[in-house]
């Protein structure tokens, strides 16, 4: 499949690209400025122009799927969440909706479904993180929700728990999740689920069932 990775110049999004080419998809990544273009023309990978706080429609022409990876970061004030993580991720599911793509996968966060547990400083952005979700789950786009710990820069293990929920907080390779996310894509057992997803002991193909 064609797929379109939102937010692919991200620590997530880099490794979803790879991830994506290594094994039988074609990725598109939408990148916000120029100078990002060349590390991914340097993989062969097709990279479109897109802001998700403009217009970004043109990037969805001819895309099978779509991975939604981007979001404002910890360094933004709350005002860039909304913008990004909660209306940019909304205004990407109404035009996943438009081209009638085959797959959405959001990256969420772990807690995302229950926002009201989260502490002052987090609870808005798990509060976006929610709003973005739950329109996706009501768009009649087929989705997959991926709302993973805290990610970490630790190479991949590949043994993870991937549950509805899991109460236990825990964190995870970003290269894990960009695993996970590329095997549920194309898994017909995750379409219209959420899962929480850490480390674990279980292999990732186990995982996926
Ligand atoms: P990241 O490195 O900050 O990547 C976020 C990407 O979003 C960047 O490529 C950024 O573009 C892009 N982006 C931001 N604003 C945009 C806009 N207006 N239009 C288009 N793209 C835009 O984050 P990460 O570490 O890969 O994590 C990915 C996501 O996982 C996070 O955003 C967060 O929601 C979620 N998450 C994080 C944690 C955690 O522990 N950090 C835990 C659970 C879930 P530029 O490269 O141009 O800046």
């Amino acid at each position: 499949m064609k797929v379109l990775v939102i937010g692919a110049n991200g620590q997530v999004g880099k490794h979803i690209v790879q991830k994506l080419k290594d094994g039988e998809h074609q990725p598109v990544a939408m990148v916000r400025n120029s100078d990002q273009i060349p590390q991914f023309e340097e993989l062969n990978v097709q990279t479109v122009i897109g802001d998700l706080e403009k217009d970004f429609e043109s990037a969805f022409h001819g895309v099978d799927a779509v991975i939604f990876a981007a979001g404002s970061g910890a360094d933004t004030g709350a005002d860039k969440t909304i913008l990004i993580d909660q209306e940019g991720a909304i205004k990407a599911v109404d035009r996943a909706k438009h081209f009638g793509v085959y797959r959405f996968v959001m990256l969420s966060s772990m807690a995302a479904d229950r926002p009201h547990l989260g502490t002052d400083g987090i609870k808005h952005y798990l509060y976006a993180k929610h709003r973005a979700d739950e329109y996706l789950k009501s768009s009649g786009v087929p989705y997959t929700i991926v709302r993973p710990g805290s990610l970490t820069n630790e190479p991949g293990i590949g043994k993870v728990r991937l549950q509805d929920h899991i109460n236990d907080f825990g964190e995870i390779p970003r290269e894990d999740v960009a695993e996970t996310i590329v095997h549920l894509l194309s898994s017909p057992r995750a379409e219209n689920k959420s899962f929480d997803l850490i480390s674990g002991e279980q292999p990732l193909e186990e995982a996926l069932g």
